[in-house]
Order: structure tokens, then C-alpha cells, then sequence
């Protein structure tokens, strides 16, 4: 047995980042390994992945390279904010629930301001009523919007939802963000451009996933309105995100986007996730819980069950809402969605001989 093979398991389908590096993002790594180049972001690989992300958002975008999402979501939410601002997002939301208070520790306090929502979704009517429960000085000043796109629920906000929400937004005077962790999974199930997705429908500023995506590492914070990204080097510098080898940072965004694999990544797990909702249908006591519109699907099942068919080695979270979340990435093997399907039919039958 060579060291890789006892380093791995089989295909799991828990979380996205299970996954590793994609062909095109690997081998922009490689080129980009030659040599010396100067360092901190001053160098040919960054600065032709910052164009191709101008082109392929068609607009003028100042954009900025980081290790993960928790900083580019908090960084980004502190360049809108004052440390007396709040910042409306969703219950489920990333920020909110996953990424320990980084937003108020790298804003200086700014506070989340927290929807309540069945779906993981931000609605118009909620933006409307935390924007205006309170216009005292005792209470954060509401300056700032979040929303997830894909949802952390596995959903996708329409153009026409956030047409809504932009314009609520305008009437409040508060800056829109997207958490696109998962915006390549969203641009794939809406079939529409990322300008769209984005400037063309009052986003501010987006957080653009690279690690879900079939990149190693590094997320791609881009401010489409540019008076925003003042300081934010500066930002990055201070919370320990300016890679000295930006290159390496950079250039498998090259790839990525120069390639197209961005966007055929996200359909394979989109089309992975709607293969598998299909399958499972008619399974016993299995319901899919909620529409499949990204690279998750969500099923509510009884907790034998589930038990049961973690017993056969099967790895999942039901940390929302307490359905099972199965996820697919770039790289999911149908003949492995197929064998957990069999898996979930075999270990319904044996919950109901039991019961
Ligand atoms: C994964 C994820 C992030 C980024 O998380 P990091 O672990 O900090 O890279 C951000 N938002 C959402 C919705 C995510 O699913």
C-alpha cells in the first residue's frame, strides 16, 4: 500500500471542501511554480487573474485574493461598516453561525442584525423591518446587508429576489454583500452571467469561492462598487491575509476561470445533487426536504435510520434544521452517489422489519 492509499477514504459526501484540487486549478499551480516572481500580489499571475475576473464580470471590479471565507466575508463586512454600524443577515447564515464572531472582531464590533427565516433566505419585508425597528442611539445603525448565494440551505436567490432586496436596500441606505462560497453552484442553476448575479442586480460587494469550487485554497473578494475597497490591502494585511507568495494564491483562479472549470464544476455537482434527489425518491420514510436548487440536498428521515446507515460508513451533518445534508463537489463519482443510494433503500427496509 503506497502512502496516498492509506491517507484516503472513499468519496464522502459531508461537505464540499471533502474534495481536492481540479485538474486546471493544479495545474495553474504548476506553471505558476517557476522560478522567482515578486511577491505580495506584485506579480504577472495576480494580475492576470484580477483581469480575468474583470472580464469575466465584465466591469471594472477591484479585486483582492484571501486564504478562506470566514475573512473574506468578516473583511469585507468591516470595509462597510463602523464599529457602531449593524449588519443584517439571515439565522442560518455563514456569518452568523460558522464563523465565531470573526464579522464584529474584524469590524470592531459591528453588529449582526438576525432574520429569522424558514428557509435560509432574506426577503425584503424582514431587510424592511430590521432597518427600521429601531432609529435610536441606543441601537446599532443598520448600513449593511448579507446574504449567501447559494444559500447555506441549498438554495438560490432569483434575479428578480434580489432586484427586491437591492432596492430595499437603496431605500434604507445599506450596502448589499453576497457570500458566494457557493457562487459558481448559484451562476450554474440560475444559467445566468455572474455580472447578473452580482453588479447588475445592486450587489456591493461578493465573496467569490474558490476552495468549493475545486481550488486548494483562497476566496476572491470582489467590490464592484470601488470607493468600498479603500484600505482593504491594508485590511488584509492586518488580519494576517496577504499571502507572501500571492501567486500562488492567484493563479489558480487563472485556470479556473480561463478554462471554464469555475462553471462545469458547479453544474457537475448541481446536476450530481438533482441525480440523487431523483434516485431516493420513493425510499420509504426518506423525503427530500426542502427544493434542490445547488449542490445539496437536504433529507429528513427518522434518526434509526440515519444512524443505521452511518453504521455502513457513511459520513454526513444534520447541524441545519436537523436534516442529513449531503453534498456534492467537482469531483462526485455517480457510481459512489449510487452505492449510497442502495445503502439509504437496503437500511430503510431494515428500520421498518425492526419497527
Ligand atoms: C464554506 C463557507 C464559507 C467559508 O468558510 P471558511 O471555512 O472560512 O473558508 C463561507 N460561507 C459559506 C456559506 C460557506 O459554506
Amino acid at each position: 500500500m503506497n502512502q496516498s492509499e492509506s491517507m484516503e477514504m472513499s468519496q464522502q459526501f459531508a461537505s464540499d471542501n471533502y474534495s481536492g484540487i481540479c485538474p486546471e486549478a493544479w495545474h495553474s499551480m504548476e506553471a505558476a511554480n517557476q522560478g522567482h516572481v515578486t511577491s505580495y500580489g506584485d506579480d504577472p499571475w495576480t494580475t492576470k487573474a484580477s483581469d480575468a475576473f474583470r472580464e469575466l464580470f465584465e466591469t471594472e471590479c477591484e479585486v483582492y485574493f484571501v486564504f478562506n471565507g470566514t475573512a473574506a466575508n468578516s473583511l469585507a463586512l468591516a470595509s462597510l461598516c463602523q464599529s457602531y454600524h449593524g449588519v443584517i443577515c439571515c439565522d442560518q447564515s455563514h456569518v452568523e453561525t460558522d464563523e465565531c464572531g470573526a464579522p464584529e472582531f474584524f469590524s470592531n464590533g459591528s453588529k449582526l442584525l438576525v432574520a429569522q427565516s424558514s428557509d435560509g433566505k432574506l426577503s425584503p419585508q424582514v431587510i424592511h423591518e430590521l432597518a427600521t425597528k429601531r432609529n435610536d442611539i441606543h441601537y446599532p445603525k443598520p448600513r449593511a446587508v448579507t446574504l449567501t448565494q447559494a444559500t447555506e440551505t441549498g438554495r438560490v436567490y432569483s434575479l428578480t429576489e434580489l432586484g427586491a432586496i437591492s432596492a430595499e436596500c437603496k431605500k434604507h441606505g445599506l450596502s448589499l454583500h453576497m457570500d458566494g462560497a457557493r457562487f459558481a453552484n448559484a451562476c450554474a442553476s440560475l444559467q445566468c452571467t455572474p455580472a447578473e448575479v452580482t453588479w447588475k442586480s445592486g450587489v456591493d460587494v461578493l465573496c467569490f469561492g474558490g476552495t468549493k469550487n475545486g481550488m486548494a485554497v483562497g476566496e476572491a473578494v470582489l467590490f464592484f462598487d470601488r470607493k468600498l475597497a479603500a484600505d482593504f490591502d491594508y485590511r488584509c494585511k492586518q488580519a494576517g491575509q496577504l499571502a507572501s507568495k500571492m501567486r500562488f494564491l492567484s493563479a489558480p483562479w487563472v485556470g479556473m476561470l480561463e478554462s471554464g472549470a469555475w462553471i462545469r464544476n458547479a453544474l457537475h455537482a448541481n446536476s450530481c445533487a438533482q441525480y440523487f434527489a431523483g434516485k431516493i425518491a420513493g425510499i420509504p420514510e426518506v423525503r427530500v426536504a426542502g427544493p434542490v436548487e445547488a449542490n445539496a440536498v437536504f433529507l429528513d428521515a427518522p434518526e434509526a435510520l440515519l444512524n443505521r446507515i452511518r453504521e455502513r460508513g457513511w459520513k454526513f451533518y444534520t447541524f441545519i434544521g436537523g436534516a442529513a445534508r449531503i453534498m456534492f463537489s467537482w469531483d462526485t463519482d455517480l457510481a459512489r452517489v449510487d452505492a449510497f443510494c442502495n445503502d439509504l433503500r437496503e437500511c430503510s427496509v431494515e428500520v421498518q422489519k425492526n419497527s
